[in-house]
């Protein structure tokens, strides 16, 4: 899963991109759900949330390190239930 860091400047623009809707407005700036964040497998190449931030803030979790398998299965577990 992915991470956003406290950088984060609340602009928006990478909620709207997460086809598994992991990203959500916390307390302070956005935040990644990591059971719902498959790293953008199962729907595209490259994460779609580091594509758009415009302050690069969304690095690799290091507490959620996952395989391609790891993150295949979890996108067909979301997909499973919707
Ligand atoms: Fe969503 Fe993909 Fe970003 Fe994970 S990497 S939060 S699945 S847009
Ligand atoms: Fe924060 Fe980056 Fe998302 Fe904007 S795109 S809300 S700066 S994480």
């Amino acid at each position: 899963a992915l991470i956003i860091t406290d950088e984060c400047i609340n602009c928006d623009v990478c909620e709207p991109e997460c086809p598994n809707e992991a990203i959500y407005q916390g307390d302070s700036i956005y935040e990644i759900d990591p059971n719902r964040c498959t790293e953008c497998v199962g729907h595209f190449d490259e994460p779609q949330c580091q594509l758009v931030c415009p302050v690069d803030c969304i690095p690799l979790d290091p507490a959620f390190m996952e395989t391609e398998d790891q993150l295949m299965e979890k996108y067909e577990k979301l997909i499973a239930v919707g």
